[in-house]
């Protein structure tokens, strides 16, 4: 209602019953008009009485026009709003100016209380004096708890938005930023201030713009969110911060989208570990891929949790493993002691190398070598082990068959002296604790080398074959027989009573050696020295028991082989005079410590002096006077006799040329020679060139050589002995009859005499049989044509007999002794002036 005045009527009787219709008519049509009013009008009086509501305002207090009829406004209000009206009502009505308001509350008949927009203005009367108040009222308590509601559950919105440590945002469908959190600002350095209504474009760089374009298109084509995608954000300070981001649609009223909404978690430290991650990952596969090492893990109870390897058996090793213990494998530990390796485990100890095992079914080995430490987290739990393995079977074997070839002889497989000493060591141990009695049989073959230099080595291994194999089958299955190299075997005898049982052991081993055996179609027979050494009474330790054993061994070589001899003192002893005999051997010649004695050969016919044979002499400054039975062999041996035998020969032709030209008449000269010496290529060329030296008559030089030379090995024999006549040289064949030769041999060889040995001789006055064998050999030697000399001849007896038989010459201690160079010359002298005479 405007404050229009009303235009004044003009006043007669008809005119006023036409005015005052009209009146009511304009009334009624003005009532009508208020009545379609949706909003309530009212009209108060200056007491506030109320004159007039349109429908509207009946309604909306609930009551019908006469129930309000005569109550004031003040008596539909609050008694708060009372004191506020009245204000409004006097501000009005003294000043003329509408007022309006928005929070007027009314009182519903019911008692509710209504909240009421409204306005209020002043009427005047059509002589514009104030008439009283006018207005309308609008019930918008609903659209008041709506507003309310709205405005608590937007808080409610807000402050849930705040309190999520994610950063949330919105944006219309232009990018432009409407709403963010305080976390969103955080995690791009800005203020909110700085953010609403910028374009999301301002916080990426360049080139991510466009896949983040991309994505919100899909949502916003699609429909669909997104849960979480990488959004790389550039903070204000130009650094980046990636947010794992979801996006989705916001739609306004009429269901238009107006925008997107959506989460941000700041994943950069995340994503920055993830990368570290997979690359370490990536790493350690590219690793796995490049080397054989399987990679595993295994929990805090021991159990196989991940195994890893290039290999292609990958899936059937995972399956022996996974979910297992190493103890519940098929895998066997090789040091065989779990219960030290679980220690370890339970100990939280790191491991290097530990080896596990298994046979296949096909017989074969799987060795796999293993190395593990253990694993705790951020907080120092122990959560298992990790490590590696590596399968090590062609390692293991070779090491194995290296380890075998290692302690193995490779000609007859037993073990060789690196392992018996390994065994011998053991067994020590063992039988010191258990005071046990053990020996040590060191067995050497007795003439092995002539059978390796004569029928060749491949005969030699044969026969060491035979022999090995024979000796395995003289001893129990707890005896342990090992080869020491060449033609030396040792023997570990456990747990004996007493030494009788080795001498029982080492018997039936000489007889095992000196079976005969069949080599290239030949038989041939080897016998074998053994030397004991019990422990403890011979030594105590594996040294000393070795060497003890290979002393008694040499003293059963000694004494004349194909025996067993114990360990003693006295042994060693002889053995260090041995020791001290052969350095000073070696020095002998140089230092003048050799001499030659010559003994006279007569003729029995005549007693003519027909010959000297020469025979070596040492005088050793630590050993006196030595005998050539003692010193010879050991020359021998030693490789000293061809020097030792060059230095004879020469001596002995120059002093046979020395006799001549002092006058004495020309004798023949008879010089020994050594199987070494024999044996030498030179020999022929040395003995021409000492012949030739000297002066020497070929013929008056007689070599002396043992059967035991030419039957040994006939064919070189012969043509060494050939050339050696070829240079006018006569041979004698020395000690007849001591060796295994026969005649009939012998009519084959180029020699003009034959030396009867002195045992022969030496029994010839007391046993018929000697008398009769040398007899025979007198006899034989005399059809073979040869000159025989009896050596040893001590009694004129021996020497009528022999005289009687028909023996040719004689040498002996009956006649002569070896004599030095001067005393045999006088001897010579003194038998030259009794021929004469
Ligand atoms: P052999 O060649 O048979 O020498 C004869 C040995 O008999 C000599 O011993 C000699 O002294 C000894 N003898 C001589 N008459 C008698 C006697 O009536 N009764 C007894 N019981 N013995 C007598 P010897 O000098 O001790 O020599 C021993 C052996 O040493 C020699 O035996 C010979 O085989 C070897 N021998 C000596 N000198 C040399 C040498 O220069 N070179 C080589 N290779 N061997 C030598
Ligand atoms: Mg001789
Ligand atoms: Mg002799």
């Amino acid at each position: 209602m405007n404050g229009d005045k009303l235009p004044a009527p003009p006043l007669d009787s008809g005119a006023l019953a036409r005015v005052e219709n009209a009146l009511h008519a304009s009334e009624e049509k003005y009532r009508r008009v208020l009545d379609t009013m949706d909003d309530a009008y009212y009209e108060v009086d200056l007491h506030g009485k109320l004159v007039m509501g349109n429908r509207s305002f009946y309604r909306m207090l609930g009551y019908q026009p006469e129930e309000l009829a005569g109550l004031t406004n003040r008596d539909l209000q609050t008694p708060e709003m009372s004191a506020r009206l009245f204000q409004t009502f006097n501000g009005v009505f003294r000043t003329g100016v509408r007022a309006t308001w928005d929070d007027w509350e009314v009182i519903h008949k019911n008692g509710n209380v209504l909240t009421v927009e409204g306005s209020v203005q002043l009427m005047r009367d059509a002589e514009g004096r104030e008439a009283g108040f006018c207005g309308i009222l609008r019930d918008v308590t609903a659209r008041r708890r709506t507003e309310q509601a709205l405005r608590s559950s937007e808080e409610r919105y807000r402050s849930i938005i705040e309190s999520i440590r994610d950063a949330y945002y919105e944006v219309d469908v232009a990018g432009n930023m409407v709403l963010c959190n305080d976390a969103f600002c955080r995690m791009l350095g800005y203020t909110r201030d700085e953010v609403i209504g910028r374009n999301n474009r301002d916080f990426q760089k360049p080139e991510h713009a466009a896949e983040v374009f991309r994505i919100f298109n899909r949502v916003y084509q699609s429909g669909v969110p997104t849960e979480s995608f990488d959004w790389k954000m550039l903070r204000k300070d130009g650094s980046t911060v990636t947010g794992e981001g979801s996006v989705q649609l916001v739609r306004g009223l009429g269901d238009e989208i107006t925008g997107f909404r959506g989460i941000l978690r700041d994943v950069t430290t995340r994503r920055r570990v993830e990368h570290a991650l997979r690359e370490s990952e990536a790493r350690f596969r590219a690793l796995t891929k490049l080397s054989s090492d399987w990679y595993w893990e295994q929990d805090a109870d021991f159990r196989y949790t991940r195994m890893e390897g290039r290999d292609e058996r990958a899936a059937a090793v995972q399956a022996l493993f996974l979910g297992r213990r190493p103890w519940e494998t098929a895998l066997q530990l090789e040091s065989g002691d779990w219960q030290a390796y679980r220690a370890l485990l339970a100990a939280r100890q790191p491991f290097r190398d530990v080896v596990l095992h298994r046979r296949l079914s096909d017989g074969g080995a799987y060795y796999v070598s293993v190395s593990g430490e253990p694993v705790f987290d951020g907080s120092g739990n122990f959560t298992g082990y990790r490590g590696v393995s590596r399968e090590i079977t062609g390692q293991k074997l070779a090491e194995e068959r290296i380890q075998h070839l290692a302690t193995h002889d490779g000609l007859t497989g037993l073990p060789n002296r690196m392992m018996f000493s390994q065994l011998l060591a053991r067994a020590t141990a063992a039988a010191q604790r258990r005071g046990q009695v053990f020996a040590v049989l060191f067995i050497d073959l007795d003439r092995f080398k002539a059978i390796n230099d004569t029928l060749g080595h491949d005969a030699g291994d044969a026969l060491l074959r035979q022999v090995c194999a024979r000796f395995k089958g003289a001893l129990r299955a707890g005896d342990v027989i090992a080869r020491l190299g060449g033609d030396e075997f040792v023997v570990l005898l456990q747990d004996l009573q007493d030494g009788a049982q080795a001498q029982a052991v080492a018997d039936k081993l000489l007889e095992a050696a000196s079976r005969p055996a069949v080599l290239l179609g030949r038989e041939c027979r080897v016998t074998a020295s053994i030397g004991i050494a019990m422990f403890p009474e011979h030594g105590g330790d594996e040294q000393q028991l070795m060497k003890h054993a290979d002393i008694a061994m040499y003293h059963a070589k000694e004494e004349g082989k194909n025996a067993a001899r114990f360990f003693s003192q006295e042994i060693v002893s002889q053995s260090l005079e041995r020791l001290t005999m052969e350095n000073g051997l070696r020095c002998a010649l140089e230092r003048g410590e050799l001499r030659l004695h010559y003994q006279a050969r007569c003729r029995l016919a005549d007693g003519r002096v027909t010959g000297v044979e020469a025979l070596l002499r040492w005088t050793s400054p630590e050993l006196g006077e030595v005998p050539p039975t003692q010193f010879i062999p050991m020359a021998e041996e030693t490789g000293l006799v061809i020097g030792i035998g060059k230095w004879v020969l020469h001596t002995a032709c120059a002093q046979n040329v020395a006799w001549q030209r002092m006058g004495l008449p020309p004798v023949s000269m008879a010089v020994n020679l050594s199987v070494r010496q024999f044996g030498d290529d030179r020999l022929v060329d040395d003995i021409a060139a000492i012949l030739r030296e000297t002066g020497m008559a070929p013929e008056l030089l007689e070599l002396e050589i043992t059967e035991g030379m030419v039957v040994q090995h006939p064919e070189q024999a012969l043509a060494v002995l050939n050339a050696i006549r070829a240079l006018g040289v006569r041979l004698a064949i020395d000690d007849f009859g001591a060796g295994y030769s026969s005649l009939g041999q012998l009519k084959h060889f180029p020699v003009d005499t034959l030396k009867v040995d002195q045992s022969f001789i030496r029994d010839i006055g007391r046993s018929a049989q000697d008398k009769a064998i040398a007899e025979a050999i007198v006899a034989i030697g005399r059809t073979l044509n040869l000159t025989v000399v009896a050596e040893g001849v001590e009694t004129a007896e021996q020497e009528s007999f022999l005289r009687a038989r028909g023996c040719d010459e004689m040498q002996g201690f009956h006649f002569s002794m070896p004599l030095p160079a001067d005393e045999f010359a006088a001897l010579l002298r003194a038998a030259a002036a009794m021929d004469d005479a």
